[in-house]
């Protein structure tokens, strides 16, 4: 199951229709993983396992350094991977104060 992410934080950043996981047509050649494009410093969703997806200069939210690690909800979980709900890091105010809302679910 696909999971679509809103990504908001106070300052007013928000990134809505933010892919997840995947379907259940597509979960064995298909990983979708929120992250921050270092380039443009946008939060984009990327498939991991598309070739050519990951420039190099893509930081996946599921990656620890991310969040903060005080997070206290149970994350957002897909596999083995998982997005903590809140207190992740801020692209535009470079606080740890973003979270990720699920909007809908998709398979
Ligand atoms: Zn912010």
């Amino acid at each position: 199951m696909g999971q679509i992410l809103t990504a908001k934080c106070r300052c007013g950043y928000t990134v809505k229709s933010l892919n997840f996981g995947a379907g259940m047509m597509n979960f064995e050649d298909s990983c979708s993983v929120p992250a921050l494009d270092r380039n443009t410093m946008e939060i984009v969703s990327r498939d991991l396992m598309k070739p050519g997806a990951d420039d190099g200069n893509l930081s996946y939210y599921t990656e620890p350094e991310m969040n903060d690690g005080a997070a206290r909800e149970s994350p957002y979980e897909h596999f083995d991977r998982f997005i903590q709900r809140s207190r992740n890091y801020c692209p535009k105010c470079h606080q740890f104060t973003l979270g990720f809302e699920m909007t809908a679910l998709y398979d």
